[in-house]
């Protein structure tokens, strides 16, 4: 493919969210214009793209608008249905495919994906009747029991700790298609930042070390303090077979467990820029977000640098909420005294609880560094500082 070069080409983005607006930040400093299809006539990513189509993902008026209008198509917004990408890619470039996106959004899809590439993931079963909930092995309890479809931030998960709960918990989830994972003693979670383009060219960004609370990620830390080198390198081969396997044209995130025996398994994936990888911004030569527009214009794919120790705190709604119902806005002046720290708030209107607002980088020259200034921001903010 010819490249689609800045100043030139429009880029069009499936999802109104804030992956969506980074996308769109990093597009708009290239060169490039911008159109965000989302049915939300208030998103964060149609507030800074150059137009806004507001429609549903599936609507035909507003996928022709977005072939008309864009070069080239991504999604950041994992659960976009397939069939839009398919519809689009039959008009205009488009990355990553279809097909790719389909498997990661499917939890037995993806599992099955991961064994077929030789890379190992949680011990799990597949329910999706009564005869296979009757026939799990009661090995895998205690275990969590994940909708197959649609999760995300630790939502549609069910911790169970013996056949009762089980079948009660499928209940609840109203008995759609899930998979059992046997819980698994965790020392660590890893995650690894691939991008692949239409070449086959590929990169890949360090491993990130990610502390989630309540099912949401909280703390990512660059270079990954508790993990050893070998372990690293596993986790970084591993998301370089996966990418090749699937033939993806993108940056996609492998999330992976470390566990207390030492193995290394892979938790999932991601088919575009990820949480995790907001440290890049700051703390890398080149941001996953740029990496995510040229792989998409076809542009060459550099080698990333990390150019500083990185530390990101994922600021949630709760912030705003310290004491009561009354909203505060957070001591952003005082955060922002602090040295090497980087602010990015994602332009939502309201703060909610739980709801992602924005996300604190802080640099520096040395790990140690940048995590006790992390700490300290922390605890200006009213985050544990217990990383
Ligand atoms: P997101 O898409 O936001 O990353 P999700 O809703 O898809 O999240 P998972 O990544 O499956 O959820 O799980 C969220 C967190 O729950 C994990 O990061 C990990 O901390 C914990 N967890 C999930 N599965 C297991 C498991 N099998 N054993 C132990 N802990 C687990
Ligand atoms: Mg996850």
């Amino acid at each position: 493919m010819a490249a689609l070069l800045p100043g030139q080409a429009t880029l069009g983005v499936l999802g109104g969210g804030q992956l969506g607006r980074m996308f769109v930040h990093a597009a708009q400093a290239l060169g490039y214009r911008c159109v965000v299809l989302d049915p939300d006539a208030i998103s964060p990513a149609g507030a800074v793209a150059e137009s806004h189509v507001k429609a549903d993902y599936l609507d035909p008026v507003g996928l022709a608008q977005m072939a008309r209008d864009c070069d080239a198509i991504t999604t950041e917004f994992e659960n976009v249905p397939a069939l839009a990408l398919e519809t689009l890619a039959g008009m205009r470039v488009v990355a990553p495919a279809a097909a790719a996106v389909a498997v990661c959004q499917d939890r037995a899809v993806e599992k099955a994906h991961f064994e077929a590439a030789g890379v190992a993931c949680a011990p799990h079963a597949v329910i999706t009747n009564e005869i296979e909930l009757a026939g799990v092995d009661p090995a895998l309890l205690p275990g969590i029991l994940k909708t197959s479809r649609m999760g995300y931030d630790g939502k549609g998960q069910v911790r169970v700790r013996t056949p009762a709960e089980l079948a009660a918990a499928w209940d609840d989830l109203k008995r759609v298609p899930c998979v059992l994972e046997q819980l698994l003693p965790l020392r660590a979670e890893v995650s690894v930042l691939v991008a692949r383009g239409s070449d086959g060219q590929v990169v890949n960004y360090p491993v990130q070390q990610n502390l989630h609370r309540a099912g949401i990620l909280a703390v990512t830390e660059v270079p990954a303090p508790a993990v050893p080198a070998d372990v690293q390198a596993a986790a970084v081969a591993a998301a370089r077979q996966v990418v090749q396997a699937l033939g993806y044209v993108g940056v996609l995130c492998i999330e992976f467990f470390w566990l207390d025996d030492g193995r290394l398994v892979v938790n999932e994936m991601a088919p575009r820029p990820h949480n995790s990888g907001h440290w890049t911004m700051n703390g890398a030569s080149v941001s996953q977000f740029e990496m995510q527009v040229r792989a998409l214009a076809g542009l060459p794919l550099p080698e990333p640098r990390q150019h500083s120790a990185s530390v990101m705190l994922n600021l949630l709604g709760d912030l705003w909420f310290p004491a009561g119902d009354d909203a505060r806005t957070p001591p952003w002046d005082r955060v922002l005294a602090l040295p090497g720290t980087h602010l990015h708030l994602y332009g939502k209107a309201e703060a909610r609880r739980g709801r992602k607002m924005g996300h604190l980088n802080i640099t520096a020259d040395t790990p140690d560094a940048a995590r006790a200034v992390a700490r300290e921001a922390a605890v200006l903010l009213g985050l544990p500082a217990d990383f």
